[in-house]
């Protein structure tokens, strides 16, 4: 078969933008997707690698540029001695999502001895998540909050694109593997043969036997640091739950797509309050003379303070509402109630002159009867 014109077989221009020949690349990849291509899949197979190559070349602007100049040889000594094989396929993870998610294409590409996403597995390998912690005070479930994040993370090394090979080039098939990135045994146990799979011992399930290691991330092919992330607390959230950012957790070994955030919110609740949905509950304890004369009284509320009218002749332990001041529903404006019981604060002691006062206001026939004491004196006195 003559080799077709790279620009020829994406069907781009040759003033195509890197986000043109993304594009058109993903658009043939899905045509020649083996599930799509089942009735003949080495046929798709072949277009597909095709693409592939062409896809490996003008997706590298530096390679690209070769090939504008050169032709192809200006881009051969890229690729093995036999031509583009798909250890030379730095993109993979440019089809993760369109095409991982499928079991035959993975059957099938296990057949065509790809190494994806760093080697042939059960599935794609993908950076792990990362799962933090963070404090909030409770006013924030109100309001919604947009707190920043401290994330030790490892990201994909941008000079070796994650392969840890020296230009991302420097690296042949594993001869452990043949690229697979795992190896089968065959083990006799009393039942028979036994076939077991595992990671290749040699590279890790990535596929590759580096050559020159990549200077940057010493071989790795990943770089540590610490991201800090704007994450979106909605209001209304409840106590404990998980908010999840993709793609701000590991890089994937090999240049897969890397793992998402996961952060638990936790509320720091003030010993006043509870919720109960969108409703909270706190209590508070007026002077004896408020709740017999009526007032005003301040109830700290979930994100400050609100007055409380306290009608004369409050009894102990009565319930009010105070409109507006709950929670809000995830995500909504509405806001629920807020419930106080409202206490009364019984003296311990009254001074002489308080008990006359009291006795003559409340209790004018003396019904009450006196402490013992005082009522002898008062007898004998009368
Ligand atoms: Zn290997
Ligand atoms: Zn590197």
């Amino acid at each position: 078969m003559a080799k077709r014109d790279y620009y020829e077989v994406l069907g781009v221009p040759k003033a195509a933008s890197p986000d043109e020949v993304k594009s058109a690349y993903r658009r043939l990849a899905r045509q020649y997707h083996p599930d799509v291509a089942k009735e003949n899949p080495k046929v798709a197979e072949e277009k597909f690698k095709e693409i592939s190559e062409a896809y490996e070349v003008l997706a590298d602007e530096e390679k690209r540029k070769r090939y504008d100049q050169l032709g192809f040889p200006g881009v051969e000594t890229d690729f093995g001695p036999g031509g583009f094989t798909w250890q030379n396929f730095t993109h993979m993870g440019d089809l993760e999502d369109l095409l991982g998610s499928s079991p035959l294409f993975r059957d099938l590409f296990g057949g065509f001895g790809i190494p994806f996403g760093g080697g042939m597995r059960t599935a794609p390998r993908r950076g792990s998540d990362v799962e933090l912690t963070i404090r909030l005070p409770v006013a924030a479930a109100v309001r919604g909050a947009r707190p920043t994040v401290e994330v030790p993370r490892t990201t994909s090394c941008p000079d070796c694109r994650g392969t840890g090979a020296k230009n991302g080039t420097a690296y042949e098939t594993c001869p452990e593997c043949h690229g697979e990135g795992q190896v089968r045994r065959v083990q006799r146990s009393g039942f028979g043969q036994l076939l077991t799979i595992g990671e290749c011992p040699r590279c890790h399930g990535t596929g590759r036997k580096i050559l020159e290691k990549c200077p940057h991330c010493g071989g790795s092919g990943q770089l540590r640091s610490v991201e800090r992330i704007e994450v979106s607390v909605p209001s209304g959230i409840e106590d404990g739950a998980v908010l999840r950012v993709p793609g701000h957790g590991m890089a994937a070994a090999g240049g897969g797509r890397a793992g998402d955030l996961f952060v638990q919110v936790e509320l720091e609740w003030p010993q006043h309050l509870r919720r109960d949905g969108m409703h909270a509950f706190t209590e508070t304890a007026v002077p004896l003379a408020t709740a017999l004369l009526g007032g005003e009284t301040r109830v700290r509320t979930i994100d400050g303070e609100a007055r409380l009218q306290i009608p004369a002749g409050t009894q102990p332990d009565t319930p009010f509402r105070l409109r507006g001041e709950g929670f809000p529903r995830l995500g909504g404006s509405a806001r629920g109630d807020l419930l106080v019981t409202v206490h009364v604060e019984v003296p311990r002691s009254l001074s002489g002159r308080q008990r006359e006062l009291l006795r003559e206001a409340l209790d004018p026939e003396h019904r009450v009867s006196a402490p013992r004491r005082e009522s002898i004196f008062r007898r004998r006195a009368g």
